[in-house]
């Protein structure tokens, strides 16, 4: 069995210095004196074992997997939307990844959403602390190893960083994660490495190569064995117009070996689709580009791990990040396989749920498996612009359960009939380019709509309240009664029924009045003109008489087991006078359990 390279993909908020690392490791900084040199892939770069073992020297001798493993193959497009979308059936096409932490700056928004990525997708990673170089007082020794440097450094510039990866080391305890400063780990299976480097200066790249090369005998040994000869699987990084080729499509082959006139399967929308391939194209070196007019050099075969740009016919309409196979002979079979990886993530859903839509594959399966932890149900996942469908179809569930009846979408446009759609239906729609901010929003916004909605409840609890007829100022003896009244303790609301301390029922409460304005409810120590429906002056109420609003049991029960501590001490007092009036008649009022 031969070993492949493992796919590498760098992570990490906007700024902290991706690009700079990736450009680091293909650039001419590192390649220059090395034997054997970089080779360029299209959508990738691999550095092969030889150059690594030229900047990693004595670190790699430990690590036996250098004899069989032929490199790393870094994807050259950073970023965890790019590291979503690269996927293959059942994870990320990455086999590794580096999550990269501007030192001063620590975590920020996007380094927590890579990292739950690299959650969700299991993906072994290690942790790079970068732009150490610029740590105050720091002094610079290019391109040497982290250990080196940090020996010269002074004492307090050396605090400096260590305080910095402590506080890392905090953070992604909180997050789940062991770690430490790679050279302070015991145990490389329970704790995660952070690696200080600076990628402007390479100081600390030969101990993160290292450290991805351990990451990879640990833990990919057999994931990334390799039969030369089985047809290729790959996945598709985009669909290019190139002048001169017409539609391309640009693809990482992670295994087996793919050919010139080989026939590939590949998904546009809705539908799986057979082609030849013309031809393969790699770039052409750098050096021989100057000559050529040519940017593409053909080729007969590639064997994984590979990026290819392929001429074929038919491709206009595949999608980024979808699966790509060879079949050979048995296409029905290769055609259900990816059926199944497409649909997988489709058909898992519920009648109610949200709507989720995305721009690919891999970020559509990101932000599902990311709600499904939220325990959020999903009644539709799919990929492509918000369209006036979707919208129909969450107002639907919005009627139902309003909770679920939304949009969530990620990277993608709202299409103006869309837009109408959600204004006359008042869908709430959560639109953003960073997954982890679509969740939290949602989050909040349901733990919000869960706050309104208890709100709405206690204030639904009839509370104890009393009142006293005020002598003198009874207006209207009945059909009607209206009679001046003080509220002695709680809150009388509209609608509530009173009674008198023998239990015997008043009426209800029509209406109540303070200098002709009506009003909806009336407190403690106020004096309102009160309507009292049913109620007849003389017959069962009197002048002065002291009335209880009555309090359904049920809400008595409620008020005792939840709302206790949210009654104020006269509301306490009166329930306990409201409880005597109930027990007279039932002694077991509000005692009995219901089933
Ligand atoms: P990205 O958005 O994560 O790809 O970040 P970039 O690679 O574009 O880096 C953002 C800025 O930080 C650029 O101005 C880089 O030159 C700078 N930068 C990145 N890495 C380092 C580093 O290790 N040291 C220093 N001093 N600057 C860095």
């Amino acid at each position: 069995m031969k070993i492949r390279s493992p796919i590498v993909s760098v992570l990490g908020h906007v700024d902290h210095g991706k690009t700079t690392l990736l450009d680091y490791i293909r650039g001419g900084a590192m390649a220059q004196n090395e034997a054997g040199g970089i080779t360029q892939h299209i959508g990738g770069t691999e550095i092969p074992m030889e150059v690594i073992e030229t900047i990693c020297g004595d670190l790699l001798k430990k690590l036996d997997i250098r004899e069989t493993m032929p490199g790393l193959f870094f994807i050259d497009t950073p970023g965890h939307e790019a590291f979503t979308t690269l996927r293959k059936r059942g994870g990320a096409l990455a086999d590794l990844a580096i999550l990269i932490v501007d030192i001063k700056e620590g975590f920020k928004p996007q380094t927590y959403e890579a990292l739950n990525i690299l959650k969700t997708f299991k993906t072994p990673f290690v942790v790079a602390a970068t732009k150490i170089d610029k740590i105050y007082g720091w002094e610079t020794h290019e391109g040497l190893s982290f250990i080196q440097t940090y020996k010269k450094q002074a004492n307090n510039v050396q605090e400096k960083l260590d305080n910095g990866i402590y506080e890392l080391v905090g953070i992604l305890h909180d997050e789940g994660f062991e770690s430490e400063r790679f050279d302070r780990v015991e145990n490389f299976a329970k704790q995660i490495c952070i690696i200080p480097i600076s990628a402007k200066t390479g100081e600390g790249i030969s101990e993160l190569l290292t450290m991805l090369m351990g990451l990879a005998q640990q833990y990919l040994k057999e994931q990334l064995q390799l039969e030369p000869d089985a047809p290729a699987k790959g996945t598709i990084l985009e669909v290019k117009e190139e002048k001169g080729l017409g539609v391309t499509v640009d693809a990482v082959i992670y295994d087996g070996i793919l050919r010139k006139n080989d026939t590939i399967v590949l998904t546009s929308r809705d539908n799986v689709i057979t082609t030849k391939i013309r031809s393969l194209l790699k770039p052409r070196p750098l050096e021989e580009m100057r000559d050529s007019k040519k940017r593409f050099l053909k080729v007969d075969e590639v064997v994984a791990a590979a990026g290819i740009k392929i001429v074929a016919p038919k491709i206009e309409n595949v999608i980024s990040g979808s699966p790509l196979r060879v079949a050979r002979g048995d296409f029905e079979g290769v055609k259900e396989e990816i059926m199944n990886e497409i649909e997988s993530i489709k058909i898992d859903t519920d009648e109610m749920g949200v709507i989720v839509k995305a721009d690919t594959l891999g970020s559509l399966e990101a932000l599902v498996s990311m709600l499904k932890a939220m325990d959020v149900p999903i009644r539709a996942a799919d990929i492509g612009d918000v369209s006036r469908r979707d919208v129909v179809d969450a107002s639907i569930v919005k009627n139902a359960n309003p909770e679920y009846g939304v949009i969530i979408a990620f990277n993608i446009k709202i299409l103006p009939s869309a837009s109408e759609e959600i204004k006359t239906t008042g869908v709430k729609l959560f639109s953003a380019d960073v997954i982890y901010q679509l969740t939290e929003d949602y989050a909040e916004w349901t733990a919000a709509a869960a706050e309104r909605k208890k709100k709405e409840w206690i204030d639904a609890i009839i509370r104890p309240a009393k009142i006293r007829i005020i002598p003198k100022l009874v207006f209207r003896f009945s059909k009607p009664a209206i009679a001046g009244i003080e509220v002695l303790g709680g809150t009388v609301k509209k609608d509530y029924i009173l009674i008198r301390d023998t239990g015997e029922r008043v009426g209800k409460v029509e209406s109540m009045q303070d200098k002709g304005d009506n009003k909806p409810s009336t407190s403690k120590g106020q004096q309102v003109a009160m309507a009292i429906k049913d109620a007849v002056y003389g017959k069962n109420f009197e002048e002065g008489d002291v009335l209880y609003v009555d309090i359904p049991e049920s809400h008595y029960k409620i008020l005792e087991t939840e709302l206790k501590s949210k009654l104020s001490e006269d509301e306490l007092q009166i329930l306990e006078e409201l409880v005597k009036i109930k027990r007279k008649e039932d002694n077991l009022w509000g005692l009995r359990v219901e089933y």
